[in-house]
Formats: structure tokens, sequence, C-alpha cells
């Protein structure tokens, strides 16, 4: 996941994006046309389900016409002018009617299959009774039949419309959740396709940046060692260390004539030289010293929970193997040499770094005028400073 260019990421950000603004546009004109539909087919369901009571309501109003109740007639009247208004609703046969009803095709084809025939001979009788008056022979023969009609073959009718109506209704609401299902499903895949190629790489190359920036600005290029800010940091967190109570020893090493090196064999001679012996050091310290590159072919080293005394003797081991390294193949007669001052920070020593630090570099000077080649130490206090040069 290393080679994905910035525009690539761009360009997988915005189809993600895309991708999501269709769906959700999609899933907002889904849900706007199920509210509509579904406003349209429950009228439909109710209507058809209506139909059933009305025709019921009208059988029942027909027969207390019949023994004389003038209420009973105007009830009947009602009825029927609604049943009939709204049969011409639910059985109009064409594309353009104001409401959305599911399952309309099959119910047309129910209306077409005798039932329609019943109901408009059970609309014609009962407009027969409404207009007729009630002992006339001709009203008691309407009657008769459209008892018949309402008892069993019109009521089935009915309920079978209204039955296909409402199962319509739910077989397509089914669906719809099925779709909504599926946005919601493409909506999280993207999420995940957004989460896995585009912000973990994005998150990962963050990190190496910021990696490479925090190396850049702590790191010396050169030799991989502390530059002289992370070393500062690094041993000021050491003795401000609740648990650390003993002294930090601080080495100033300095390279001996390296303008010499530089200008006899050229800068890249002198360059490799401070390149194997930043590579010494590293390799020469224990787990919790610190080495840093101050300066030019200046180098510092702190050791916690060291005395001056110990310190010293380490510093003359590092010099006698830095006088015995082997010269580099460019210069085969290169004999590099370190001076180094030795000072100690902590109770008892100098009381801060930077003090330490001077202190160390007076040494250091002290080894530069008695020959180079040499160890000194600050504060010939506990134990005398040896003269630790030899040949
Ligand atoms: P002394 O023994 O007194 O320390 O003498 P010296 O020549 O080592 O000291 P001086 O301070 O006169 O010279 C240090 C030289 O180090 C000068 C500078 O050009 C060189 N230098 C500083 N940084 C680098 C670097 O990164 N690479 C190389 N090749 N040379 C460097
Ligand atoms: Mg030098
Ligand atoms: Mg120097």
């Amino acid at each position: 996941m290393t080679g994905l260019s910035s525009r690539a990421l761009t360009y997988r950000y915005i189809v993600a994006l895309g991708l999501i603004a269709v769906c959700t546009v999609f899933s907002h004109l889904i849900l706007g046309r199920v509210l509509r539909e579904d406003d349209g087919s429950a009228a439909v369901a109710a209507m058809s389900t209506r139909q059933i009571v009305l025709s019921e309501r009208i059988a029942q109003m027909a027969d207390e016409y019949a023994d004389g109740s003038a209420q009973a007639h105007a009830v009947l009247h009602a009825s029927l002018v609604r049943f009939e208004k709204e049969y011409r609703i639910l059985s109009r046969d064409e594309g353009e009617s104001s409401f959305i009803a599911y399952g309309k095709p099959r119910a047309l084809a129910l209306y077409r299959d005798g039932l329609g025939q019943n109901i408009e001979r059970f609309i014609g009788l009962a407009q027969r009774i409404d207009g007729g008056v009630p002992g006339d022979p001709q009203f008691a023969e309407s009657l008769r039949a459209l008892r018949a009609l309402a008892r069993k073959r019109l009521p089935d009718g009915l309920e079978a419309v209204a039955s296909v109506h409402v199962r319509a209704g739910e077989v397509h609401l089914q669906r719809m959740e099925i779709l909504q299902h599926i946005i919601l499903g493409v909506v999280l895949l993207v999420l995940l396709f957004e989460a896995l190629g585009i912000f973990r790489p994005m998150i990962r190359r963050i990190v190496r940046y910021a990696r490479q920036l925090q190396d850049l600005a702590t790191r010396d290029v050169l030799t991989g060692l502390c530059n002289r800010r992370e070393f500062q940091a690094r041993v000021a967190a050491v003795r401000d260390a609740p648990v650390s109570t003993t002294e930090v020893a601080v080495l100033m090493l300095d390279v001996d004539h390296f303008k010499s090196i530089n200008d006899r064999y050229g800068h890249a001679v002198g360059d490799v030289v401070l390149t194997r012996l930043g590579a010494h050091l590293h390799g020469v310290l224990r787990s919790g010293d610190i080495a840093g590159r101050i300066g030019g072919e200046e180098f510092a080293l702190a050791l916690p929970a060291t005395t001056r005394d110990g310190a010293v003797k380490m510093a003359e081991r590092l010099r006698k193997e830095v006088a015995a390294m082997a010269a580099p193949d460019e210069a085969p007669d290169l004999h590099v040499t370190v001076s180094i001052g030795v000072a100690a920070l902590g109770p008892g020593a100098a009381p801060t770094l930077d003090e330490a630090l001077r202190r160390a570099d007076e040494a250091l000077y002290r080894a530069k005028r008695n020959g180079r080649n040499r160890v000194e130490s600050a504060e010939e206090t506990s134990s005398p400073a040896p003269a630790l040069a030899d040949g």
C-alpha cells in the first residue's frame, strides 16, 4: 500500500463521495415514492373494504325502507350514491387515475370476471328500490333479488377485490424494504472501501511522513546519531526522571586535526571518518546511553548511572579503539585520533547539563592543549585526573 499517489487517493475519495451522494439521492427518491404510493394504496384498500360495508348497509336499509322507514330511505340513497361512485373509481380501467393502486390489474380482472356484472345489477336493483314505492309488486321483486345478491355472491367478490389491493400493497412494501436494505449495504460497502482504500493508506502515509520529519528534526543525517537539540532533550529527560538520583557522566569528543584530514584527503573522506566514528560510538553504547553529533566533528555522550571515574575509563577505552581503527580504503595511511573531555552531571558535580557540557568542553580543550589523542577530566576533586595519554 505504498504506491498510491495523492492523485489516486483523491480520485478514490471523489468516487466514494459520489457513490454515497448517488445512494443518498436514490434512497430519498425511493422514500418519497413509497410515502406517496402508500397514501394512494391505503386509500384504495380502504375504498375497496368500504364497498363491502356499503353493500351490506344498502341491503339492510332496503329492508327497513320496505317496512316504511323514511330515515332508512335517506341512508339507502346516500350509501348507494357513494357505493356507485367509488365502484366507478375502483373499476376505472385507465392509466390516468389520480391514485396508485397496487394489484389493480388483478382487481380489474375480478370485476370483468362476473363481479362487475353483479355489482351493476346490484346498483340497478338498489336504484329501483330507491326510486320505487314500498308495497309495489315491482319493489318487492327488486328487494328479493337484491337480498339474494347481497347474501353471498356480492360480498365474496368484494372481499376478493379488497384482499387483492391489501395484499399487493404489502408485497410492494416488502420490495421497497429490500431495496432500502440494498442501498444501505452499498453505502456501508462504500464506507468500508473508504476506510480501507483511502483512510488507511492516507494514515500510513501521514505516519511515515511524520516519522521522516521526526527523524530529520532529531537525527544527524551523516551518522544517524542524535543532533544537538535531541541530545540535550534526551539527557534532560534522563536527569529529570524520578528514579534518576545517580550521576550522569558527560563526554565531549573531538576529532584531532580534522581540518587537515579534509585538506589532505578531501571532504568525502572526512565524511567517511565521521560516519565510521558514529557507527563505532553507536556500537559501544549501552542501552541507556545517549550519543549525539553536536558539531562538525564533535560528538557528545551521556552515560546515565555512571561515575566520573567510570566514564574516564570508558573514554580511555574508546580513545584507544578509535586510534586502532583501520584506515578507510580511500586513505590507507590515514590515522585518526580523538581527544575526549569528561565531566559529571548531578549531585556533587555540575548542576545543569549546560554546565556539565561546558566543563567537559574545558577538559577537552585541555586534552587538545596537552597534545591531543588524550582523555582529560573536569573537577579534580574526588580522584586525581591521571594523565592518560599514551603513545
Ligand atoms: P583540532 O585537533 O584542534 O580539533 O583541529 P581540527 O582541525 O579538528 O579543528 P577545526 O575546528 O579547525 O576544524 C574542524 C573541521 O571540520 C573544519 C570543517 O571544515 C570540518 N567539518 C565540519 N563539519 C564537517 C562535515 O560534516 N564533513 C566534513 N568532511 N568536514 C567537516
Ligand atoms: Mg577537531
Ligand atoms: Mg572541533
